[in-house]
């Protein structure tokens, strides 16, 4: 089976060269794993942070070996009680064919009750970042005004919907294309939506939001959370999700210049990892999945076929190519 491994830490940008795709042999599993064929493979954001060797919440991936990332797949050997061949089962051995896995890190996935690549994005881990970053971080709460910056992205189009779904008085949504921001007026419900590269933020948002907004839910960082500090109203909140505009930088960027509104505003700033939220996991399943499966809350995909173009389909994550999460299908 083929596996991506990294090279050398990317400095920017990441490059094809900071990559290899390699031949590797197939295991059969030891005691207490399973052999898995990989059919959906995630690619995430937060794999940039993890190309690189700075100490984070996650260890580094290590200069020549395969990477890891969310994947779900079939069975194909197992050595491990109540996991037979066949099973489908969500794991963390991406980016690769075949992952030999230890039960106790394979989670059993239902291919009937939902397709089964939603179980990496509208019902899993970006599912649930939206889900807790909103209700919990940001502690949401009906007739809120909300803004949330890269709508059309998995975490965002879900928090934007979430956010309607449970009554806010208005939810509006930045995103990179203009088709983006016509599918989060059209489709997903959004009450104003602008595209961030068509002017400033902060002008584009006091037009879409002149009420100003409750909660802002950062998915970018920079401009945008300069924007969204300077339209926030008394007792705001502000759940930082993610910075994707700086993940790339190689120099630290410059803060909001207004963060002394927060102090006229009582305003609260507050990171977040979806890590430690996962006892919000069965809420979350039973209050999400009924919406997707009726329609009510809808979601996209781009899906890209094929392990040799796992690597593009990361890229393609961080220069905005996606609508929706973005799987690898194999
Ligand atoms: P998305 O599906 O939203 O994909 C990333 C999107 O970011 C792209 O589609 C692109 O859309 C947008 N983007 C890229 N560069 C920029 C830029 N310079 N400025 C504005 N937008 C940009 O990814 P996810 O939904 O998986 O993740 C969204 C965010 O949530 C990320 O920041 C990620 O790191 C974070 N995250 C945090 C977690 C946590 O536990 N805290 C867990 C999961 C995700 P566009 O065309 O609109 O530019």
């Amino acid at each position: 089976g083929r596996e991506w491994h990294l090279l050398s830490r990317p400095h920017g940008w990441p490059e094809p060269a900071d990559f290899a795709l390699v031949e590797a042999e197939v295991r059969a599993p030891g005691e207490g794993q399973v052999l898995v064929r990989n059919e959906y493979l995630s690619v995430d954001p937060y794999m940039r942070g993890r190309m690189s060797a700075a100490k984070s919440y996650v260890a580094p991936f290590e200069l020549g070996k395969v990477m890891q990332g969310g994947a779900v797949g079939e069975v194909v050997a197992s050595n491990a009680e109540g996991i037979a061949v066949g099973d489908r089962v969500l794991h963390f051995l991406g980016w690769r064919e075949y992952a030999v896995v230890d039960a106790k890190n394979a989670v059993k996935v239902d291919p009937e009750a939902a397709p089964l690549s939603a179980y990496l994005g509208v019902l899993g881990m970006t599912g649930l970042t939206a889900y807790a970053g909103l209700l919990r971080t940001a502690a949401f709460k009906e007739g809120d005004s909300v803004f949330v910056s890269g709508a059309a992205g998995a975490v965002g189009s879900q928090v934007g919907q979430i956010a309607k779904l449970k009554g806010a008085s208005r939810v509006i949504g930045s995103a990179g294309s203009d088709e983006k921001v016509e599918l989060l007026v059209k489709e997903y419900g959004f009450d104003a939506a602008f595209n961030y590269r068509n002017g400033s933020v902060s002008e584009q948002l006091r037009d879409a939001a002149p009420d100003g907004i409750d909660v802002y839910f950062d998915n970018v960082g920079g401009d945008h959370l300069e924007a969204a500090i300077g339209s926030l109203n008394r007792d705001g909140r502000i759940a930082v999700c993610g910075m994707i505009s700086v993940y790339n930088n190689t120099e630290p960027a410059p803060g909001p210049k207004n963060l002394a509104r927060l102090i006229q505003t009582r305003g609260r700033i507050e990171g977040f990892l979806v890590g430690d939220h996962y006892d919000l996991q069965p809420q979350f399943v039973r209050e999400v999945g009924p919406w997707v499966r009726s329609g009510e809350l809808k979601y996209r995909e781009t899906v890209v076929e094929g392990i040799e173009n796992n690597l593009e389909a990361f890229l393609g994550v961080l220069r905005g190519d996606n609508t929706g999460k973005m799987i690898v299908k194999l």
